[in-house]
C-alpha cells in the first residue's frame, strides 16, 4: 500500500493530538536504531535532498487540514529522519502559515552540526532532538549510525543548535533494557545532559514493540534512576494526555487505521483514544485486515499490538 504523506491525527504522549506530516516515501535515515517502531532502515544516507515534491506535502497537508479533525501540533517525522529534507526550513515555514498550530520537529540530531540543518530547525516552534547514547561505543551499538556521522561532532551539533533555538527544546532520551540503562552510563548521561539547553529531557523507553527486533522497555526503577540523574527537566513519558479525538468519519475509518500502522504498532486501545472510533467499527475493520493479510496481530507484555503487513 503506498503511504500518505500526512497521517493521524495521533495520539502523541507528549504533544496531544498531532497531524504526522511524512517527508520520506520509505524509511530513510542516518541511524538505524535498535528500537525503530518504523522497522529497518532501507536506505541509510546523510546526503540531503527532497524525497517528495514539497507541493505535494503542502496540499496533503491542507487536504488534511480541510477533512479533520483539527490537530493541536504538526509533526514532522514519519518514516525516517526529517532533516535529510533539503527544502525543510522552507516547508516548515510554509506549513506554520497553512495550519495555523505549531511545528514540531522530531530530529535525531545526527546533522545538526551542520549550519543548513541547524537553520532549517531553527524554524520550528518546538524542536525535538534525542540522544540515546552518552558514550560512542554505546551510540554505535544502539543507533548504528551512518559512518558519516561522528558521535563528538553530532553531540557538539546538537549542544549548540540547542543553545541558538528560538523555540522550546525538548530533548528525549530513549532507553532500552540492557542497551544503555545500567547506573554507569545513566550518571554519563547526567553528565552530557547537563551540558545541553533543554526545558525538558523526555525518558522513553519502547513500550511499543519495534517490528522484527527483540526489544524490552525498562523497568520502572531503571526509569527513576535516570530522572533521579538527569536533572530538574526529566520527565518520564505516561500516557496520552489528549482527550478522544473528533471522531474519523466512518467512509475513512478503515484507510486512516491502515495508515497509522503502517507508521507504528496500536493496540486496540490506542486506536479507540486516536481516533475517536468505537471499538465495534474498530475490531471489524482489524478483522477484515487481518483476514486478507494486511495487518497482523502481536501479543506483547504491555498488550495486543496490531501492526501493517
Ligand atoms: S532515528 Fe528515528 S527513524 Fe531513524 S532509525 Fe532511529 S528511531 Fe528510527
Amino acid at each position: 500500500m503506498a503511504r500518505e504523506l500526512v497521517y493521524g491525527p495521533v495520539p502523541s504522549r507528549r504533544y496531544g493530538l498531532s497531524l504526522g506530516v511524512d517527508l520520506l516515501p520509505r524509511k530513510i535515515c542516518s541511524y538505524d536504531c535498535v528500537y525503530c517502531q518504523v522497522g529497518p532502515t532501507q536506505e541509510l544516507c546523510v546526503e540531503r535532498r527532497d524525497f517528495v515534491p514539497p507541493e505535494a506535502v503542502e496540499q496533503a497537508v491542507a487536504h488534511a487540514l480541510e477533512r479533520g479533525p483539527r490537530p493541536e501540533v504538526l509533526t514532522l517525522a514519519g518514516s525516517g529522519e526529517p532533516s535529510l529534507v533539503l527544502s525543510l526550513g522552507r516547508l516548515i515555514e510554509r506549513l506554520k502559515r497553512l495550519s495555523g498550530v505549531p511545528v514540531l520537529l522530531l530530529t535525531n540530531g545526527s546533522l545538526l552540526w551542520r549550519e543548513d540543518v541547524a537553520a532549517d530547525a531553527s524554524r520550528a516552534d518546538i524542536l525535538a532532538p534525542s540522544l540515546d547514547a552518552p558514550d560512542e561505543a554505546t551510540f554505535a551499538a544502539i543507533n548504528r549510525p551512518h559512518p558519516g556521522v561522528d558521535f563528538g561532532r553530532m553531540l557538539a551539533g546538537l549542544r549548540q543548535a540547542c543553545a541558538r533555538h528560538p523555540g522550546t527544546v525538548r530533548l528525549e532520551v530513549m532507553l532500552a533494557a540492557g542497551w544503555n540503562d545500567d547506573e554507569e552510563r545513566l550518571e554519563a548521561f547526567g553528565r552530557v545532559l547537563r551540558g545541553i539547553r533543554a526545558e525538558v529531557v523526555d525518558i522513553n523507553t519502547p513500550v511499543r514493540p519495534a517490528p522484527g527486533r527483540s526489544i524490552q522497555a525498562c523497568s520502572p526503577e531503571r526509569l527513576e534512576c535516570a530522572r533521579a540523574r538527569f536533572g530538574p527537566g526529566a520527565l518520564l513519558v505516561g500516557g496520552f494526555r489528549g482527550g478522544a479525538a473528533t471522531p474519523v468519519a466512518l467512509a475513512d475509518a478503515e484507510r486512516v487505521v491502515l495508515e497509522l500502522l503502517a507508521r507504528r504498532p496500536c493496540t486496540q486501545a490506542d486506536l479507540r483514544v486516536c481516533l475517536g472510533l468505537g471499538d465495534e467499527v474498530l475490531a471489524d475493520i482489524l478483522r477484515r485486515a487481518r483476514e486478507a493479510g494486511r495487518v497482523r496481530a502481536e501479543a506483547r507484555p504491555s498488550g495486543l499490538y496490531f501492526f501493517a503487513g
